[in-house]
């Protein structure tokens, strides 16, 4: 099967910086088909003083790429000047990037600046893991009348040093596509990785996910990139992670037996839930006997030697070590909110 033929595949440089360098990097992109060819002309800086983008001149570059190419182009619009510049310049689909969707204020001016307009509009996520502000920049939009929408997955903004340039939270946008689940929801791995040896597997993950589409930034020169050159990926090796790329089928081909797991597990997950419950009623019970006593609620020995006993259960029956310090770590955490409950009630019957 065919990546370009089941999703949508988006590519180009991260910032257009000549018309040399568009032409470039629009004829290889050419031969990968892909459905639109992307360029910031305004670029977004963290710092004043790096390249802030070539400016409304990268306008008439991108009609000349869709011209020579025939490819639709794409550019990134943070302004209603930029939205006025860009469809009088006949661009194809606009997007709005992640610091823009965190500002409520310019999500609502560019939305009333398109009323009416037809052109497709993709909305990165916010900076910041926050899905209700995401969701909101889509109902701006909608009560403008605006409904050729897209979601774009970029990841988020950490202060800690992780793998990947953001972190890609991906249950955010899979609670995403279950509040909108008409609204197709396309990867930029290139945003999440910030390096380009990470694109192929954020890729893959997001097709994994029933992601309808890839954003990837593809310059002909990389490492000469003037933004996120670490990032961009030249069209030939572009070429080869898509190649490489796996389409998993979305309904599962013998129904019958998937249900049948299904079913299982079902029933284990309300069984859990039973044992939960049960269990946290007896830690209601011990902090009734701490309150009684006038106990602290954490006993940290107790604590130690519990963990360690379930970490060795839990690796007997195989469970990784990661996987069951998170749980128990959960669990008394929720044990230590009940007892504390309970100690506060008591404190204040005995303040009265
Ligand atoms: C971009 O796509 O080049 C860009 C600036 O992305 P983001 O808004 O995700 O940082
Ligand atoms: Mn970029």
């Amino acid at each position: 099967m065919n990546v370009q033929d089941n999703i949508t595949l988006i590519a180009g440089p991260c910032s257009a910086e000549s018309k040399e360098q568009l032409f470039n990097t629009a004829s290889e992109l050419k031969k990968l088909n892909i459905k639109y060819f992307r360029a910031g002309i305004w670029k977004p800086r963290t710092r004043p003083g790096d390249f802030e983008g070539v400016g409304s001149i990268g306008l008439k570059w991108l009609q000349e790429v869709k011209s020579t190419f025939g490819i639709p182009v794409a550019t990134e619009v943070a302004s209603t000047k930029h939205v006025e510049e860009a469809l009088k310049a006949g661009i194809d689909m606009l997007w709005l990037g992640t610091r823009t969707t965190t500002n409520p204020f310019l999500v609502q001016e560019i939305a009333e600046s398109l009323r009416g307009v037809t052109i497709p509009i993709m909305i990165k996520n916010p900076i910041n893991p926050d899905l209700k502000l995401w969701l909101g920049a889509f109902e701006r939009f909608s009560m403008c009348g605006i409904h050729h929408l897209s979601a774009i997955h970029r990841g988020f903004s950490v202060y800690e040093r992780i793998k990947y340039r953001n972190n890609p939270n991906w249950q955010i946008a899979i609670d995403f596509k279950h509040e909108m689940p008409e609204t197709p929801m396309i990867c930029d791995p290139s945003h999440i990785a910030g390096k380009r040896s990470y694109v192929q597997e954020i890729s893959q993950k997001a097709l994994d996910l029933n992601f309808d589409g890839l954003f990837i930034e593809s310059h002909y020169q990389p490492d000469k990139a003037l933004t996120d050159s670490e990032q961009q990926l030249s069209p030939s090796d572009l070429e080869t992670i898509i190649e490489k790329l796996i389409l998993r089928q979305r309904i599962n081909a013998d129904e019958d037996e998937i249900n049948e797991y299904r079913n299982q597990i079902d029933v284990y997950d309300e069984n859990l839930i039973q044992i939960l419950k049960q269990r946290m009623e007896i830690s209601k019970k011990i902090g009734e006997f701490k309150a009684k006593h006038n106990l602290s609620i954490l006993q940290s020995v107790r604590w130690e030697e519990l963990l360690l006993n379930n970490l060795n259960n839990a690796q007997k029956e195989s469970l990784s070590e990661q996987f069951a310090l998170q749980l128990f770590k959960l669990i008394h955490q929720e044990s230590i909110n009940i007892q504390e409950d309970i100690l506060s009630k008591n404190t204040n019957n005995e303040s009265r």
